[in-house]
């Protein structure tokens, strides 16, 4: 792959008056890129031209003075292009610029003098010469030669037509396929097979050309010509075929209508004569910026079939050609600031290369033969399709007796038919099979035989019973996994009873209907619920493991569990965390939002610029004004906004992700706590019911539950004075008993040790 940007050229054309040289000047300074200058004659400068400026300076890879002669032009310009071609790239040169500039000069040539032809005649020659040249490869050549005028394509070259006017010209149109290859219909190639030919075709395209033009439609100076030299070349033998065009364009003239304003003031409008121009300054525009995702290449005919041209698979070369007289100077200055923006213009060639199928079946063929050929003469024999009946009876006879031979050193010798050796082997694998399958419909009674004769098959045996080995041992762990589980859900099952049968009746709740304790059950699950909402469902599943035990709780120790939380030194840490976690998911939201507003804020500002940038390059072509010459300060603005937009979005979006690292420290932190928590309950808790146990069922003074252990410094002196208070107990008589004087002492061993707590608490 080639990259390259479109290679920008100037060329002067020679002017009739001596003193009008003095109003520009070449810089061609070797270590620099030449420059172009144009100077402002002062009573231009003072009014027609309606900024002060008086120079402007345009770099190009080369400028041709006036004195240029065609074979520079051609050596310099078009052989490098015409090289490449060769090579298998598709390559391009326009010339672009006014009408009367020498467009068709450069790309034609002079119509009187031989020395005077132009880059098409002597890219044909040049390229002849070098086909003749190159015996490595076989060339094909042709070509193709078409007009567009007013959006229609017209064949130049169709033979079947005698053309008096451009209308009977067949019309060529753009077809474009999925791929977006743009194919021309009704666009007829002819070969040429020499330079003659070639140059036949030229002037024929011309002839037609000029016949067809009128005074009206003054195709020379408002069409495009297109005149295309297409190089398939192959080497021989070879399916692989490599297609190059190289496209030699004639562009209509770049002038632009000047409408004069009341009083023949300043230009007031300047558009494109021709419309397809100023798409072409459209693509080109969209093109040098950056970040354009749509190139409007369909807008017209001509931007369309030079598609590729124009930053596509091409080395593309544009001749800006000026004729620098004083009344062209806008001309010209626009014809340079068009230039500058095509140079920007990055293409990519590739070799166009591709699998011809019809070759690569002749030159298997020719293979299969050749080999063929050279088998017979290795095995002195010619092979016919198969083997006959008796070839074959005569292989397995042999093959039998190798079988047969006791002789380890025996040969089956069949000579160098590969077809023979083929049936050798596949006979074997008949007998092999047929073998194994007589085998098998014996195998019973020789099992016993085989177990003991084979060293291999012990071996395997030894295996088998390792992998058995293995399997039990894996099957017993998992045994004893389930054992473990089961135990363990029996001593929940167990714990859990012992719980209610000491603190509750039954297994029905422990809180009696109209039991007023009952409701503050609720709050606990609505707070674990806020508590664990904060978590992932990895994490949340993760501690819902932990902690399932939970769920299997009674009530009566969901509650306990809720105030021996509250009361745990580490609630107040969970309890921060918690509410700085709240701040954290507000601030990430707020952030989220504020991010997304600066995104679409940012998108809203690109767009503005974009559509201003596209103002001001149309308000530049309808003025004449140069764009890069003005700074716009809207546009700075703009751009100045985007920027602090774009701070402002990195800032957020930096706060946000470490946001989101606290975030999840937090809950990871949280998460550990809760755990710890509810193991620490559940010590305590084994504790408590093992001493409730001892003690019951007697009502004993509620002094010996011990405070929770867990309960720091602080809480336990807050706790202290408040458990000296004194506390109305509740009346015993108020819970409804059930009579059962097992399950009354458990409850009201229940309602003590509860009491105990609360008191301790400060709860009560
Ligand atoms: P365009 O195609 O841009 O309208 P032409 O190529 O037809 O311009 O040139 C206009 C006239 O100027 C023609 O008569 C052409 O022979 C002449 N001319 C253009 N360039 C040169 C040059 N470099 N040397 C001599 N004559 C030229
Ligand atoms: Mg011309």
């Amino acid at each position: 792959m080639v990259k390259q940007t479109i290679q920008i050229f100037a060329r002067v054309k020679p002017t009739v008056r001596k003193q009008q040289q003095g109003i520009y000047s070449i810089d061609e300074d070797e270590k620099l890129t030449p420059s172009l200058e144009i100077i402002l004659p002062r009573d231009l400068a003072d009014g027609f031209v309606n900024n002060k400026r008086e120079s402007y300076r345009f770099k190009f890879q080369r400028i041709f003075d006036q004195d240029a002669k065609q074979e520079t032009i051609f050596e310099n310009i078009a052989k490098p292009v015409a090289e490449s071609v060769l090579a298998g790239y598709n390559g391009t040169i326009f010339a672009y610029g006014q009408t009367g500039s020498g467009k068709t000069f450069t790309i034609t040539g002079g119509a009187e003098r031989y020395s005077d032809r132009g880059i098409i005649p002597r890219t044909l020659s040049y390229i002849f010469e070098q086909l003749q040249k190159d015996s490595s490869k076989i060339y094909t050549t042709h070509i193709s030669y078409l007009e567009i005028y007013n959006e229609c394509g017209y064949d130049l070259l169709d033979p079947r037509h005698e053309a008096s006017s451009l209308e009977d010209l067949p019309k060529v149109t753009v077809l474009e396929d999925p791929d977006q290859n743009i194919h021309l219909k009704n666009l007829s190639l002819h070969q040429a097979a020499t330079e003659e030919e070639a140059l036949n075709l030229l002037f024929l395209g011309d002839t037609n050309r000029m016949i067809a033009e009128t005074p009206m439609n003054q195709a020379s100076t408002r069409s495009h010509c297109i005149f295309t030299i297409h190089l398939s070349s192959k080497e021989p033998g070879s399916a692989t075929v490599r297609h190059a065009k190289l496209h030699l364009v004639d562009l209509a003239g770049s002038e632009r209508v000047a409408k004069t304003g009341v009083g023949g003031q300043l230009l007031t409008e300047a558009k494109y004569i021709n419309l397809s121009l100023h798409y072409l300054e459209q693509v080109i525009i969209a093109l040098s910026e950056k970040h354009r995702s749509h190139i409007p290449y369909r807008n017209s005919m001509m931007t369309s079939v030079l598609r590729d041209s124009l930053g596509g698979n091409c080395m593309t070369t544009m001749i800006a050609t000026l004729s620098l007289e004083k009344r062209n100077i806008d001309e010209s200055i626009s014809t340079c600031r068009f230039a500058q923006r095509v140079a920007l213009i990055k293409n990519e060639a590739v070799l166009n290369e591709e699998i011809d199928p019809k070759l690569m079946i002749i030159r298997l063929q020719k293979e299969i033969q050749e080999l063929k050929d050279e088998l017979a003469i290795v095995t002195g024999e010619q092979r016919t399709e198969a083997l006959t009946e008796a070839e074959l009876l005569q292989l397995e006879k042999l093959i039998t007796s190798f079988l047969e031979d006791q002789d380890p050193e025996s040969k089956l010798e069949v000579g160098t038919d590969m077809r023979k050796i083929h049936h050798c082997f596949h006979y074997l694998k008949k007998l092999l099979n047929d073998k194994k399958i007589h085998r098998q419909s014996t195998a019973p009674s020789e099992n016993k035989d085989q177990n003991c004769q084979e060293p291999l098959k012990e071996e395997e045996y030894k295996k088998l019973r390792d992998i058995l080995q293995q399997r039990d041992n894996e099957i017993n762990i998992l045994v004893n996994m389930l054992k473990k589980e089961k135990k363990k859900a029996q001593d929940a099952l167990h714990l859990s009873s012992v719980d209610r049968s000491q603190l509750s009746h039954g297994q029905s709740s422990p809180f009696p209907p109209g039991n007023p304790d009952g409701p503050k059950t609720l709050p606990f699950s609505a707070s674990t619920q806020a508590l664990d909402s904060s978590t992932s469902p990895y994490r949340s599943s993760l501690l819902h493991r932990k902690t399932g035990m939970r769920e299997e709780m009674s009530l009566g120790r969901q509650e306990a569990f809720e105030i021996f939380k509250r009361d745990h030194a580490d609630s107040v840490t969970i309890e921060d965390n918690k509410q700085i976690l709240k701040q954290r998911f507000a601030e990430a939201k707020a952030l989220g939002e504020s991010i997304n507003e600066a995104r679409s804020k940012i998108g809203r500002l690109k767009e503005e610029i974009t559509q201003r940038h596209v103002q001001q390059v149309a308000l530049g072509i309808s003025e004449n004004i140069p764009v890069p010459s003005m700074p716009d300060q809207l546009e700075e603005k703009l751009r100045s906004q985007l920027e602090e937009e774009k701070r402002r979005y990195k800032t957020m979006f930096a706060r946000l992700k470490a946001l989101k690292v606290e975030i999840e420290h937090l809950q990871l932190l949280m998460d550990k706590a809760k755990v710890k928590l509810q193991k620490e309950f559940e010590a305590w808790w084994a504790k408590e019911a093992t001493s409730l146990q001892v003690n019951s069922p007697a009502v004993t003074p509620s002094n010996h539950v011990k405070p929770f252990p867990q309960m720091s410094e602080a809480q336990h002196e807050r706790s202290q004075p408040l458990s000296n208070k004194s506390i109305p107990e509740r009346p015993v008589s108020s819970v409804p008993l059930t009579g059962d004087s097992q399950t009354d002492s458990d409850i009201l061993a229940f309602i003590k040790a509860r009491h105990n707590i609360l008191q301790r608490t400060g709860f009560q």
